[in-house]
């Protein structure tokens, strides 16, 4: 029998195809700045093939349970990863920590949490009362309805302020009024982002350094960055994020490991676009040691 007839066949006897995992450990919801409700993020997930999925909302893990709750109804192929995204402060700058496999009915985890939605609102009424005094009023009550009872985000502000025509894109709205320094910007008063590790810590989930080249960071700051999460006692790095080239992965896999943190992957999936789907291109060589290596519910195998 020739070759190409017999993988197939040494494929499914062995079972190989089913052991290959796609695992994405970064996500939004309805409950922050995401466009599906728990139910239909994890449904579009065993769409796209993954397998391991981490709902990761701002500040809330409120949709935590519906997400598990609509796995087991439907007996989906779908790992759940109990999430969350915390927005902290480090040397001025606002960076997002990642909490995974926390628990998330951890009394201490949940007061902390609702601090910081508390921060979120006022932020909100803050930045209402700054864009008002450059000429666009009365826009807390239109980004509250949009929010719905989820964290309260710019991205809620970005979609308003699109909506009424002050911008042609969220890109734009950043650009203009919502980025730092702009003039709906409100200087950020998250928690110490030290702080926030021990938080996710404290609810036995491992933190998680998000996206580290968002913050655009030159190579000297991203650099420190990583040294000071590793002595505050962070766990790993994403180091697989949307629209990333190569050596960027290569680079920050080899920060990663510098600093003795494991390696995370997400696509920090929003709603679908041209460049963002959940699970898209977040292969990661297997060479890489992985923040999910030591996870019961995350066989130690071979990703798509
Ligand atoms: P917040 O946590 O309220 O400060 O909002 C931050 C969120 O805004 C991020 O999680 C992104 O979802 C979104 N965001 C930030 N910058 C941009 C941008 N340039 N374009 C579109 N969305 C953005
Ligand atoms: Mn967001
Ligand atoms: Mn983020
Ligand atoms: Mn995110």
């Amino acid at each position: 029998m020739p070759c190409f007839a017999i993988l197939p066949l040494y494929a499914i006897i062995t079972g190989y195809f089913e052991v290959l995992m796609k695992i994405d450990l970064h996500s939004h919801t309805l409950c922050s700045d995401g466009v599906l409700s728990p139910a239909d993020l994890v449904a579009r997930a065993v769409e796209r093939d993954v397998n391991a999925l981490a709902i990761t909302d701002h500040d809330t893990v409120a949709g935590l349970a519906a997400a598990q709750q609509a796995i087991d109804e439907l007996q989906l192929p779908l790992t759940l990863i109990n999430g969350v995204e915390i927005s902290t402060s480090w040397q001025q700058q606002e960076i997002h920590i990642v909490g995974l496999n926390i628990n998330p009915h951890c009394p201490t985890l949940l007061s902390r949490l609702a601090i910081q939605q508390q921060r979120r609102f006022e932020r909100a009424e803050e930045m209402a009362r700054r864009l008002a005094k450059n000429q666009i009023p009365d826009v807390l009550p239109a980004v509250l309805a949009l929010a719905n009872g989820a964290a309260v985000t710019r991205t809620h502000f970005a979609r308003h302020l699109v909506d009424i025509g002050q911008a042609s894109s969220m890109n734009n709205v950043f650009k203009k009024y919502l980025g730092r320094g702009k003039i709906g910007y409100v200087p950020n008063n998250w928690v110490d982002f030290a702080e926030a590790i021990q938080w996710i810590q404290d609810a036995n989930g491992v933190a998680v350094l998000a996206h580290p080249l968002k913050y655009k960071l030159n190579g000297k700051w991203l650099r420190r960055l990583v040294e000071q999460f590793a002595e505050a006692g962070g766990d790993a790095i994403e180091v697989i994020s949307p629209q990333q080239t190569p050596v960027q992965k290569r680079e920050l896999c080899a920060l990663a490991q510098l600093h003795g943190l494991t390696a995370s992957v997400g696509s920090d999936f929003h709603q679908v676009t041209t460049w963002n789907d959940l699970g898209k291109n977040l292969y990661l060589s297997d060479d890489v040691p992985t923040v999910w290596a030591s996870w019961p519910q995350i066989p130690a195998s071979p990703q798509v």
